[in-house]
């Protein structure tokens, strides 16, 4: 038998940049190595800065968070944060629509039946009752409440999740404080080269503009869209998603706060995009996400104007992006997270998602020195499949709709849907079940929200529907609307809230105190 040995530990990794990306992937690392002799440095440049923007998340972030041992209320008076439980979308469907993506479920699984069933036989009965009034999360939402989930799975009130609202640079420099106390060395400076090994094609050291340079055995990759090493020194690739998610810029500004705080995104379908807008305890962030094809700056600029619900505090800043992913996450020993791995448009919040998702499986399947070329396409299978997964369930937005009345919507209607989603649907259309994809964060319940959110119903329902006679239905669907109501009638302000928790940042707080009658 051959004998077992230790394999050799990195001696040192370089996170180059400092974005939100960056400082995630060091406050997790210097977690990770512990009392591991690896240095880790970071480099980051004051003179680029960070892409400015990224506010909205997925429930996700809260096990980040806790795995590092941070405390809620600080990391929200830090950040400016708000709760947010999902996204209300306007005009998706068809103009005129609204409905809220919730992070949770409606009603309660009957008999390991999901409710939607129920709710679609109810409706072939002549119900007028939204499936949204069978939601915890969509119901607070709507009246801007928030509580957190009771922890009993048996109830109403444990039947959701949910996420945050914040300032990601501000996150970033959260992040940075306690990576630099953890050990993590920061290295302020411009990167302006690399070598490269002549045998291996590994990147060997970065050079910076004052002459100094920094070597390390990993690199990871945070430099934002750029891709300074992924693509700058290694010339990886980039897969281009631009027929299927052609939004191509983002005009992006803050407003005054609006009152009462809403716990949830806003996403509103406009002629050649959407706009968002993002409720933080000291301003509320809007965006245009639109396609250059279909429509020019100026045009975009008036559109965002004039459909904001606070006034500006700013002028408008242009962001430009092209949607897709790197062809590798990984190659050799550099490894791309944030902007710098792909970009898929903000739609669903899924960025730091997937920023987090790429840190864990770095850690999973951690190099050592010899940088095992099985860990390297593992680790681009299971990234190439969550990019794609998120890809599908952005697009589903775009068409599962009756809207034709812009060319970019037009151009929607024309499209060849890549084959993964063409089958969820078909599936879905059969007799309204989601079938489950191997890796992808959006679970079932979000693809029901959309679909039925978005007018897609399928032709039938599950034959166990059928179970109950119509009566006892719907007396039993009333009852749940009555548990919801009187759940949400008995769940705080979501303000109210923020501050009871302690998580009021000074400029909120302020707020409260002037003006106790606003909650
Ligand atoms: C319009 C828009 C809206 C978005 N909204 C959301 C959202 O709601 N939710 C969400 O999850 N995500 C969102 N995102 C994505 C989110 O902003 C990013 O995923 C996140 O901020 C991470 O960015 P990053 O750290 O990869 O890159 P960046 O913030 O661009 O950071 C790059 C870093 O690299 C450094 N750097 C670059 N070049 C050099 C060099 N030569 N030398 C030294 N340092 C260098 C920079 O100084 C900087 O520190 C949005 C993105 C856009 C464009």
């Amino acid at each position: 038998m051959g004998k077992t040995s230790g394999s050799e530990e990195l001696d040192s990794i370089c996170i180059v940049g400092g974005g939100t990306a960056g400082w995630m992937a060091a406050a997790a690392l210097a977690q990770r190595l512990g009392r591991s002799t690896t240095r880790v440095f970071l480099v980051e440049s004051d003179e680029i800065g960070t892409v400015g923007v990224g506010e909205a998340t997925l429930p996700h972030i809260r096990s980040f968070n806790e795995g590092l041992g941070i405390d809620e209320a600080a990391f929200m008076r830090a950040t400016e944060a708000t709760f947010k439980l999902g996204i209300e979308f306007r005009d998706w469907g068809k103009l005129g629509d609204r409905y809220t993506h919730p992070f949770g479920d409606y009603g309660r699984m009957e008999d390991g039946l999901s409710f939607h069933h129920l709710w679609l036989r109810l409706r072939s009965h002549g119900s007028p009752c939204r499936l949204d009034d069978y939601s915890y999360a969509v119901r607070m939402a709507e009246e801007n409440r928030f509580t957190r989930p009771q922890t009993d799975p048996g109830t109403l009130q444990s039947s959701f999740g949910y996420a945050y609202q914040f300032d990601s640079t501000l996150y970033g420099r959260f992040l940075r404080d306690r990576a630099v106390s953890a050990g993590i060395e920061r290295v302020e400076g411009r990167i302006v080269d690399w070598t490269l090994d002549g045998g291996t094609g590994h990147v060997t050291s970065i050079q910076l503009a004052d002459g100094r340079s920094v070597a390390a055995d990993l690199y990871v990759d945070c430099s934002g869209f750029r891709g300074l090493l992924i693509e700058g020194a290694l010339e990886t690739g980039y897969e281009n998603w631009q027929d299927w998610l052609p939004c191509d810029r983002a005009l992006a500004v803050p407003s005054e706060v609006r009152r009462p705080l809403p716990p949830y995104t806003q996403a509103t379908a406009r002629s050649a995009g959407w706009q968002w807008r993002i409720p933080l305890q000291h301003r509320t962030g809007n965006g245009y996400v639109y396609c250059s094809e279909f429509v020019d700056e100026e045009s975009a600029r008036e559109e965002l104007l004039s459909n904001l619900d606070s006034p500006a505090l700013a002028d408008p800043r242009q962001l430009r992006f092209t949607t897709g992913r790197r062809r590798k996450f990984w190659n050799k020993n550099v490894v791309a997270l944030g902007l710098a791995g792909g970009f898929l448009e903000p739609l669903e919040s899924t960025s730091i998602h997937l920023v987090q998702e790429g840190i864990a499986e770095l850690i999973e399947l951690f190099p050592d020195r010899d940088f095992h070329p099985g860990d390297e396409s593992e680790y681009n299978r299971r990234m190439a499949l969550n990019f794609e997964r998120v890809r599908d369930f952005l697009l589903l937005h775009y068409v599962a709709t009756e809207r034709s009345d812009t060319e970019m919507w037009r151009y929607f209607r024309a499209m060849r849907l890549p084959d993964s989603l063409e089958e969820k649907i078909e599936a879905w259309r059969h007799r309204g079940h989601v079938v489950a994809y191997e890796f992808g964060v959006f679970l079932p319940p979000s693809w029901i929200a959309v679909f039925m959110g978005q007018n897609v119903l399928p032709r039938s329902y599950d034959c166990r529907a059928e179970r109950l006679p119509i009566d006892a239905l719907r007396y039993r669907m009333k009852s749940v609307r009555e548990d919801v109501s009187k759940a949400v009638g008995a769940t705080p302000a979501h303000e109210s809230f923020i501050s009871a928790c302690g998580a009021a940042s000074e400029s909120s707080a302020a707020h409260v105190r002037t003006n106790p009658y606003d909650l």
